[in-house]
């Protein structure tokens, strides 16, 4: 680990020298309800324009996304707005009650800034409405006579009632302009389908940013947890499935010191929103996140799973991530990191339990990651019959032990199980996890900001930080120089990064 320190020492420098941090204030979430000029109620539909359009559609978890173009001065887009608005309440926002399925959007085309990207899309009267996957608007456009575009033209939405009926055809479902939040029952669990897992990426992401502001509301940065928490974000740094999570996470660990510093015994600077350059003003993952719901990770009733289900997810996915040279050191980063942060007092102690009951020091990662997927597999057991017996359990999400055969048939060595006994073959465990948390589950969000060299650089020294880290002894001489001469940065990590290459294949999560 020493490496990591060594090369996370000299990201700190090179953000020194080149005087950034990327401090992200404002909102918490963009797609989060935002007042209006005039301070009267809620806007749910997101504004759009040049200049965040392919970002914000880049990066929704949405599967599909309405964009409205519309021109402010124009009377019947005033009309229109409350129609557009209802129907918005149901997919956008914190409050969402169908939350990550649509993107609602709009874009006003009689402001200057726009009207490329208006003509771009054919606007030729207002409102517009355009139908499509978030990722077909990125960059793209529609023209009248365009066939086999996945942007459609939404023909009749001119009502709310009539909009909403529309979406459903589409989309095959039953949604109402009356629906409320966490009338979840017909949320299917599709515990059996493997590929569910990719949508968790938004859910790592979110339990990160929420864990996060868990921290910094109840002051738990202190002397004694402070190395902890370093500990903690070295391994996010290095092994998170999002690129934009390392990142943050980089950033805080680089400033560590003007953030937390030493006398905590005040923790004035946590939580604090006001002050630019203050923790409760950074944003782990980026901003707009966290979103305010889960994808992977949601419940069927309002109080069931959500954070400590994405924390798991979390977790499970560095285990897979980690070289075998830093599996004990990982293994002391997670049990820490719930031990002194996870406010959830029967859990950490439960789980303190679990690792204080290891007795050996961890090798390799098979052994990490097979020890934290059979810790998980004991609280299963343990809450299957504790919910079953409460009633408190989610009816969709019973709990069971994991992996369950449709998920992995290979996983069990025996077709049947007796006296409750599952004799599991550990290698096509082994196996079945790496693939479901690493290979599936991966980083969705690329960096859209070509001229965002510091993250690419960032990116590029932790791709290889994790490749490197502990396996391969990081060159010093080059490393150095990549330190002192930031202005030089990009050939000499080429030449690094070229002779990481020559040493060790590199793995290719992302
Ligand atoms: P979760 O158990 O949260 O699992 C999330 C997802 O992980 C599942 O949907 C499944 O896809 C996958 N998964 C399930 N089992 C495994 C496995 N063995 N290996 C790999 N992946 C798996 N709650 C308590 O009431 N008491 C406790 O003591 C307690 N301890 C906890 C300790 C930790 C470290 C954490 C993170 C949470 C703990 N919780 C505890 C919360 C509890 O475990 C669940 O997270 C919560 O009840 C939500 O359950 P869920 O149905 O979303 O599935």
């Amino acid at each position: 680990m020493s490496q990591v320190l060594l090369v996370l020492n000299l990201l700190s420098l090179l953000s020194l020298s080149s005087g950034a941090t990327s401090f992200s204030l404002g909102s918490r979430s963009i797609l989060r309800a935002i007042d209006n000029e005039n301070g009267g109620p809620h806007d749910y539909a997101v504004d759009l324009n040049a200049s965040n359009f392919d970002s914000v559609l880049g990066d929704t978890p949405a599967t599909f996304a309405v964009v409205e173009f519309f021109a402010h001065w124009c009377p019947a887009c005033r009309n229109y707005k409350p129609h557009y608005e209802k129907v918005a309440r149901l997919f956008n926002g914190p409050d969402a009650v169908h939350p990550g399925i649509i993107l609602m959007s709009r874009v006003d085309c009689a402001l200057k800034i726009n009207t490329k990207l208006c003509d771009k899309f054919s606007v030729v009267h207002y409102p517009m409405l355009f139908w499509g996957p978030p990722a077909k608007f990125v960059a793209g456009g529609w023209e009248p006579k365009q066939e086999k575009s996945e942007i459609r033209l939404i023909d009749d939405g001119r009502t709310a009632d009539r909009m909403i009926n529309w979406i459903n055809k589409q989309t095959d479902s039953s949604f109402g302009l009356d629906d409320e939040k966490f009338e979840n029952e017909h949320l299917s669990s599709n515990v059996s389908d493997p590929a569910q897992i990719a949508r968790a990426v938004y859910d790592v992401e979110e339990a990160t940013s929420t864990a996060f502001e868990i921290i910094l509301e109840h002051k738990m940065i202190k002397s004694e947890t402070r190395a902890s928490l370093i500990k903690f974000l070295q391994l996010l740094v290095a092994h998170h499935p999002s690129r934009r999570c390392r990142t943050g996470s980089a950033d805080i660990l680089v400033n560590f010191d003007d953030l937390c510093p030493l006398d905590m015994s005040s923790p004035s600077k946590q939580g604090d929103n006001n002050g630019e350059g203050t923790l409760g003003n950074f944003q782990i993952c980026g901003k707009g996140i966290p979103r305010g719901y889960w994808m992977f990770c949601r419940g069927s009733k309002n109080d069931t799973r959500g954070f400590s289900c994405g924390l798991w997810v979390l977790l499970h996915s560095l285990s897979v991530r980690i070289e075998d040279g830093e599996s004990q050191f990982a293994f002391t980063a997670i049990c820490e990191f719930v031990h002194k942060f996870f406010v959830c007092e029967e859990c950490r102690q439960h789980f303190h339990d679990m690792c204080s009951s290891v007795s050996s020091p961890f090798k390799t990662s098979r052994d990490f990651a097979l020890w934290l997927w059979s810790a998980h597999n004991k609280v299963n057991e343990r809450l299957f019959k504790e919910e079953a017996f409460l009633g408190t359990g989610d009816p969709k999400f019973p709990k069971m032990i994991w992996p369950p055969r449709q998920l992995c048939s290979s996983c069990r060595l025996s077709p049947s199980e007796e006296n409750n006994g599952i004799d599991w073959d550990q290698e096509e465990v082994l196996k079945f996890l790496t693939n479901y948390y690493g290979k599936i589950l991966v980083s969705l969000h690329k960096d859209k900001d070509k001229n965002n060299l510091r993250s690419d650089r960032l990116d590029w020294f932790l791709e290889d930080l994790a490749v490197s880290a502990n396996a391969v002894v990081v060159p010093l001489g080059a490393a150095l120089a990549i330190a002192v001469a930031s202005c030089a940065f990009g050939a000499l990590a080429c030449y690094w990064r070229s002779q990481q290459k020559s040493r060790k294949p590199r793995r290719s999560w992302n």
